[in-house]
Parts: structure tokens; C-alpha cells; sequence
């Protein structure tokens, strides 16, 4: 991770954390997609707002490693998913109960879904995170700013937020429950899908917003 990732500073009177060049970022993430391996390499610093907004934890049957760490009272079966997948839960105040002393006590051993979250997934397209469930992470996703280093990295940017606005303004021309409910799913559809909208509404060649969505459900079937 570049050294000045995650760096606090001030910028036009604001403060703010450095995300890292928004290509760079992209590229990470579209790869990390795609493989369904890699972990995400979050700047987080001191922050463990994940760790406290009231998420399921989704564990994996082969994450054994993982599994062995928990104890059994706090896994449950996941619903809809076939056997051996497990959900952890949270306290009553939304802390998971592997957090001690606002460390993660199984660190080493975490759930590959703590690997993978990022929640610079919110800045980048501009999904809200719900601030009343989830302060912790929305405070966070408000201060991070990205840099614009590589050519065309703002752009890119641009588009990423034009291809999250057009799933959620148009909802509609999507199968009913094709687009997922989640917020930070359905910012994972954007980055899946940005490439596609940018081909598609190229200037003077834009397609139908019918046709946009008819396309993006074939590439989400087909696992883009
Ligand atoms: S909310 Fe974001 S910065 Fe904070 S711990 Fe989670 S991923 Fe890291
Ligand atoms: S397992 Fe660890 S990293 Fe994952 S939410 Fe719990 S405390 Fe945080």
C-alpha cells in the first residue's frame, strides 16, 4: 500500500483520508472480483467501524480455520445458503463478539468477509451507508478522498457514480429483486457493471435506458 494511503490531512478546510489514486483502487477492487481471493488492503488505521454496525458475518464451510476460533453458540446456519455456511451475529450494540478491547481477537484467523470489505466501495460510487445502523462506517466513507493521479482516474471516477445513479434511478427496468437490497452489494453491481454503461452511453451513441438495463442483467447473469 502506497505510504500515503490512509494519511489524514486537510483539504479546501476539511478533513480528510487519503483513499489512493481512484484507478489504482479500481483496477484492485475489479481484480479482487473477479479472482474472489484477494483481500482488500483498507488503510483503515485505527478505525474498526466494521467491526461495530451491526453486520452478519457470512463464514464459509472451508474457512475451517476461522470456524475453529468461534465459539459454536455464536454461529448459525446462513438462510438460503446451502449447508455449512454460517452467519456470526453482534451484540446489542452492534459490536461482533469477536472484538475485545476494540481489537478483532482472531485477527489472523478473521472471516474472509472482513477481508473483503471496503468501504471506500461507498465513496467511490456514491451509495449511502445508513447512518443510523452503520455512524461508524458512514463517518468514515464521508472523510475518504481520492486522488486522481493516473490519466483519465477522474473520469473513470465519473463514471463509476453515472453507473450507480442509473441502478438506482432505475430500479424499475430491473427484474424484481435482480438488483440487491443491500447498500454496499449494490455498490459492488456498480463497479461490476461501470465498463458496461460507460460502452453504452459513449457520447452520441448513448443506448436506451431499457437497453442499458436489459444489458447490465445479461452481464450480471453471465457473472461479469
Ligand atoms: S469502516 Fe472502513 S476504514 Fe473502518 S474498519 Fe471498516 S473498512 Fe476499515
Ligand atoms: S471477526 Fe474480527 S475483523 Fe471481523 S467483524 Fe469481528 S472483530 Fe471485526
Amino acid at each position: 500500500m502506497p505510504c500515503e494511503q490512509g494519511k489524514r490531512e486537510t483539504r479546501e478546510g476539511l478533513v480528510v483520508v487519503r483513499a489512493g489514486d481512484f484507478s489504482e483502487w479500481l483496477r484492485g477492487t475489479e481484480a479482487a472480483l473477479q479472482s474472489g481471493k484477494d483481500s482488500a488492503d483498507v488503510p483503515c488505521g485505527s478505525c474498526r467501524g466494521c467491526c461495530r454496525s451491526s453486520m452478519f458475518i457470512h463464514i464459509k464451510p472451508e474457512e475451517t480455520q476461522t470456524i475453529q476460533r468461534i465459539p459454536r453458540a455464536l454461529l448459525f446456519p446462513a438462510p438460503g445458503l446451502p449447508k455449512g455456511h454460517v452467519l456470526m451475529g453482534y451484540d446489542d450494540q452492534g459490536r461482533c463478539p469477536m472484538l475485545v478491547d476494540g481489537e478483532c481477537s482472531i485477527y489472523k484467523d478473521r472471516p474472509q468477509t472482513c477481508r473483503d470489505y471496503d468501504c471506500r466501495v461507498f465513496a467511490a460510487t456514491g451509495v449511502a451507508v445508513d447512518d443510523w445502523t452503520q455512524g461508524e462506517i458512514a463517518g468514515r466513507v464521508k472523510e475518504w478522498a481520492f486522488d486522481y493521479d493516473s490519466e483519465g482516474s477522474s473520469e473513470e471516477h465519473r463514471i463509476v457514480r453515472e453507473a450507480t445513479a442509473f441502478l438506482q434511478e432505475h430500479r424499475d427496468l430491473f427484474p424484481p429483486g435482480r438488483l440487491p437490497s443491500y447498500p454496499v452489494q449494490l455498490a459492488v453491481v456498480a463497479v461490476m457493471v461501470y465498463r458496461l454503461f460507460a460502452n453504452m452511453t459513449a457520447k452520441g451513441h448513448r443506448a436506451s435506458d431499457a437497453d442499458i438495463a436489459q444489458a447490465m442483467v445479461s452481464a450480471l447473469s453471465e457473472g461479469c
